[in-house]
């Protein structure tokens, strides 16, 4: 579970990028987080990954407080967590393959079951032919679901999209936002930010919508225009919502890749008896840390 408790974060610069924040996301949950540019979404993922810390307020994750959490504590934290973002962050000189083995390898996974679960989710993602491809050989699609290969072989309870669809074409668009959801049908939390709001429209889920730093609209919907009906007609934000620049609805999900996989395959990865290590791992820096690190008293602002 993912709590914010009237979170607000000042930048040293003096912008107010989040303003009295407060939502609960339940495990197991997919939630749209969708606003213009500049009204605050990015900070507000910055503040569940622990890259930036709430000026006031609380964020938690499973009732552990993360605004005062142990710098020791933030990897165990980012581990949890799988990030996707809109330039996809591939290391160009790795293959397909070691860009989605990397992280494994760091915390001493043993190499045949990487290699096994690395085959697993280039499947799931529809890339089983890629893996010895270099990221410049792939389309912007195709990079994108090797990131969010990447993402889902580490085992994470969440993972979070800042934009994942900035930058691929919108056939492709679709099937990123079908392969987030069927990860969260399998028990993923999945938090996605985008400013596509008629890409959301296609998908019946929560959305949260942020302006200027505030959440002006928290709700499960049918269609995005039920959550805007009470924002004032006339305002800028209101007609930016209610036009959408592309009709998302005309695309579905390709028979050739990451539909024909099936959900047990998903399964096989959350399961995975390797990923044991991981937890183990996190438990004994859990005891280690419990008798006190320094805390975070500095929001790692990388402003002047
Ligand atoms: P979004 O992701 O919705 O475009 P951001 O969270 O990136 O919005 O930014 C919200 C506001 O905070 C913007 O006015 C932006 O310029 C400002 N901002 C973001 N990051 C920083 C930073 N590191 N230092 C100062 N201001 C920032
Ligand atoms: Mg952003």
């Amino acid at each position: 579970m993912i709590d914010f408790i009237d979170v607000e974060k000042t930048y040293k610069s003096g912008v107010d990028a989040l303003r009295g924040v407060s939502f609960t996301i339940e495990d197991g949950e997919f939630v749209f987080i969708i606003g213009k540019s500049g009204s605050g979404k990015s900070t507000l993922l910055k503040c569940i990954t622990c890259e930036e810390k709430p000026t006031t307020g609380k964020v938690t994750i499973d009732n552990f407080d993360i605004s005062h959490m142990p710098r020791a504590l933030i990897p165990v934290l980012r581990r949890k967590i799988g990030m996707i973002y809109q330039d996809f962050r591939l290391i160009e000189t790795k293959t397909v393959f070691e860009n989605i083995a990397f992280a494994g390898e760091i915390i001493g996974i043993p190499k045949k079951s990487l290699a096994q679960t690395v085959q697993l989710v280039l499947n799931i993602v529809g890339l089983k032919d890629k893996a010895d491809a270099y990221p410049q050989e792939l389309s912007g699609g195709e990079q994108q679901r090797v990131a969010i290969a990447r993402a889902f072989a580490c085992d994470p309870k969440i993972i979070i999209a800042d934009e994942p669809t900035g930058n691929v074409d919108p056939q492709m668009s679709y099937e990123i936002v079908d392969l987030l959801m069927r990860l969260n049908e399998a028990g993923t939390t999945v938090i996605m930010v985008t400013h596509e709001h008629s890409l959301v429209r296609c998908f019946d889920k929560r959305v949260i919508i942020l302006d200027r730093g505030s959440v002006v609209s928290d709700g499960e919907l049918n269609n995005l225009d039920q959550a805007t009906a009470h924002i004032n007609p006339a305002s800028e934000i209101a007609s930016d919502y209610s036009k959408g620049a592309e009709d998302y609805s005309v695309y579905s999900r390709s028979d050739a890749d990451s539909a024909a996989v099936s959900d047990n395959e998903i399964t096989e990865v959350m399961i995975a008896d390797d990923f044991a290590e991981i937890i183990e791992s996190q438990t004994v820096i859990e005891d280690i840390s419990s008798g006190g690190a320094d805390t975070l008293t500095d929001g790692g602002e990388n402003i002047d």
